[in-house]
């Protein structure tokens, strides 16, 4: 029997879960607890193709960890679990790598709860049911943040006082790195050439947005920073701004610093500008019928992007690859087209035949004979942190 590895990517309202049998990478069973914290959480399960949905007698994260195992327990499918991989958004200056939870790991990731406040929590009580559920069981964490601890200190650092860093960490730490690691490896082996001597430029585009400077399997810069609100435009969020911009609106809107920053969060980037929605699908269907808002957010979030990966191109010696990736990047073929004809600077152009094939699942090169190659690759966040926990519970 292979190894099999529950997955937990527990967030402030939801808990995501799937049992993927390792060798084979086959998820067996998925589901989502949802709408935790809110009137009438559920849970929703996929098994053998089928879908389920029950309704949660409390509205909490522990009563949601009972009933996925629960649930998993009737299928018969407890006995087969190996061990837990959870996903943790912020691993600080502590973590590097993926690693086993012990009580020292969870007091490491208790002291990064201040700089990711509404994710380390949800992350913390998801470890603690499934200590609580399964003792016997080994858990590991994985962190979103631990692939960038390789970035060098000119890519880390901000311009501010040093006292910053020092005692308030103030750095740039990025995110996403659970997906930048899963493709990088995914975009070696399809291009055929050895990781350890690579240089991708990788865009992760999904609600969330980021891109990373990837040479020879290690991240040498990346676009999202203290937190994720640095950077590209996103569903929600902003991205760069002037940073003056938050005392401005602190006076004309008479809101405090933590308001405006919710705002820059939950009411920017593609809703704020197009007034319509986060969705890039959504935006894409208005634009098409002529709705000017839902165009203009499409070419601005375009536009950033494509600022941001001639920067990237700087972190490198050379580029072998512009690797697409997260919802965005693997299904939309003309929101690729428009990046790729900005970077015609840089020697990117699209070959159109491949690039509208190449959506939902597919992957491949997406770039022409005469271009710097630009290839979609599909992630999965919850194979990597499945294949990082059979590694440590193996070792
Ligand atoms: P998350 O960051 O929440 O994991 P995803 O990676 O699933 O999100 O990406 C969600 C984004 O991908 C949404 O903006 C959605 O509209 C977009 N998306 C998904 N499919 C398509 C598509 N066919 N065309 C354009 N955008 C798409």
């Amino acid at each position: 029997m292979g190894l099999h590895i529950l997955v937990i990517n527990s967030g402030s309202s939801s808990i995501k879960f799937s049992l993927i049998e390792v060798n084979t990478q086959k998820t067996i069973i998925s589901g989502l607890a949802e709408k935790l914290g809110l009137e009438k959480a559920i849970l929703h399960t996929k098994y053998n193709g089928e879908t389920q949905t029950i309704d949660l007698e409390k509205n909490n994260h522990e009563t949601a960890m009972q009933a996925i195992l629960k649930t998993l327990g009737e299928k018969g499918l407890g006995k087969e679990i190996t061990a837990v991989g959870h996903r943790v958004v912020h691993g600080g200056e502590y973590f590097s790598s993926s690693t086993i939870i012990t009580p020292e790991v969870l007091k490491a990731i208790e002291k990064c709860v201040p700089y990711a406040p509404l994710h380390n929590p949800a992350n913390l009580i998801g470890i603690t049911g499934a200590l609580q559920a399964v003792p016997e069981l080994p858990q590991v964490a994985v962190f979103d943040t631990a692939f960038h601890q390789s970035l060098p200190q000119h890519a880390y650092l901000y311009a501010v006082p040093m006292e910053w860093y020092k005692e308030h960490g103030v750095r740039r730490y990025g995110f996403h790195g659970i997906s930048y690691r899963f493709v990088m490896q995914e975009a070696a082996k399809s291009l055929q050439i050895p990781l350890e001597n690579s240089a991708f430029v990788c865009a992760h585009l999904g609600n969330g947005a980021s891109i990373t400077a990837i040479l020879n399997g290690k991240s040498v810069d990346t676009s999202m920073g203290f937190t994720p609100l640095e950077g590209l435009v996103m569903g929600t969020r902003s991205g760069d701004l002037d940073p003056a911009l938050i005392g401005y609106l602190s006076d004309v809107l008479k809101k405090d610093a933590h308001e405006i920053v919710d705002m820059l969060n939950k009411k920017s980037g593609l809703l704020g500008l197009s007034g319509l929605s986060n969705d890039m699908r959504e935006l894409e269907a208005a634009s098409a019928k002529g709705d000017e808002h839902a165009k203009m957010a499409i070419e601005i979030f375009v536009f950033r992007l494509a600022k941001y990966i001639a920067a990237m191109s700087v972190s490198l010696p050379r580029v072998d690859a512009l690797i697409f990736t997260g919802g965005i990047g693997e299904n939309s073929a003309s929101l690729r087209k428009k990046v790729l004809e900005r970077l015609a600077v840089l020697g990117y152009f699209v070959d159109e035949a491949a690039n509208n094939e190449t959506t939902r699942g597919k992957s491949g090169l997406i770039s022409n004979q005469q271009s710097k190659k630009a290839i979609v690759i599909n992630t999965n966040e919850e194979l990597m942190i499945a294949m990082d926990t059979a590694a440590l519970v193996k070792s």
